[in-house]
C-alpha cells in the first residue's frame, strides 16, 4: 500500500478531534513530500539533526513534532520552529526549553511525558513528579504546556496496554485545566492506537502503518 492511500484510510477512520502525526523518522524527503501532497501537515521525528534537515528541505507550513528523547544541548536547534515537543521528561529540560524560548521570544509548546510502561528504557515523569512539573510550568514564561504524552509497554497483552493508557488519561483529566484551550493527549502508535483512541487519545503518532517498516 502506498503512503497516500494509507493516510486516506486513517483519515476516514479517525474522529474529528484526533490529530494524526505521520512519524517520518528514517524516511526520505521524497516520501514525506508524497504524504504532504495528500494534505498531511503534522509530521514527527525523533532525532534533532534529522528534524532540522527535513525542516529545511520541506515546505514551510509543515508542523514538526519532536517525539523522541530530547537532550538539553540540542534544544536550541529546534526552538525556532518546532510545533510541539512531546517528550519533556525532566525539570532541567523544561528550564532549558524556557531559556531558549526567552532568547528568541517564542513561547514553546510542549507535552509532559509520563512513564506509563513497565519498561525502564522508556522515559517520563511519575505522578508526583508531574505535579512538580506543572507547578514549574506556571513560573516558566516561555513554556506553553499543552498536555501529556506517553508510550505503553511493547506487549501483545492488550489489557495491560489499555490499563496503562487509562492511567494516563486519568492524569490528563486531573490536570487538563493547566493545558490551555486545546488540551492534548498524545498516545497511540501503529500497534496500539485503537486502544489509545478508545481511552481518549487526541493525538496519535503513526509511523510504520503509513510509511512501511523501518
Ligand atoms: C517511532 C515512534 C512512533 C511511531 O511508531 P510506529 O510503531 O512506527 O507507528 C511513535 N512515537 C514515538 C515516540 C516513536 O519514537
Amino acid at each position: 500500500m502506498n503512503v497516500s492511500v494509507a493516510i486516506e484510510n486513517f483519515r476516514k477512520e479517525l474522529p474529528q478531534n484526533v490529530t494524526l502525526i505521520a512519524v517520518s523518522k528514517t524516511k526520505p524527503i521524497s516520501l514525506i513530500q508524497e504524504a504532504y501532497e495528500t494534505g498531511q501537515r503534522d509530521f514527527g521525528e525523533n532525532k534533532v539533526q534529522e528534524l532540522v534537515e527535513k525542516h529545511e528541505a520541506l515546505p514551510n507550513d509543515i508542523r514538526w513534532h519532536m517525539i523522541g528523547h530530547l537532550q538539553r544541548n540540542k534544544v536550541k536547534y529546534i526552538a525556532p520552529f518546532v510545533h510541539l515537543i512531546h517528550g519533556v521528561d525532566s525539570l532541567r529540560l523544561l528550564k532549558e526549553i524556557n531559556k531558549q524560548g526567552a532568547k528568541i521570544n517564542r513561547c514553546i509548546p510542549i507535552l509532559l511525558q509520563i512513564h506509563i510502561s513497565q519498561e525502564d528504557t522508556k522515559f517520563g515523569f511519575d505522578s508526583n513528579e508531574l505535579k512538580e512539573a506543572i507547578i514549574e510550568c506556571e513560573v516558566l514564561e516561555w513554556i506553553n504546556p499543552c498536555g501529556l504524552m506517553g508510550m505503553a509497554t511493547f506487549t501483545s497483552d492488550s489489557d495491560q496496554v489499555r490499563r496503562e493508557f487509562k492511567g494516563l488519561k486519568r492524569l490528563f483529566d486531573e490536570y487538563q485545566s493547566n493545558f490551555g484551550e486545546n488540551p492534548t493527549l498524545s498516545m497511540g502508535m501503529s500497534g496500539d492506537y485503537q486502544i489509545a483512541l478508545d481511552q481518549g487519545s487526541t493525538m496519535i503518532r503513526i509511523g510504520s502503518s503509513l510509511f512501511g517498516s523501518r
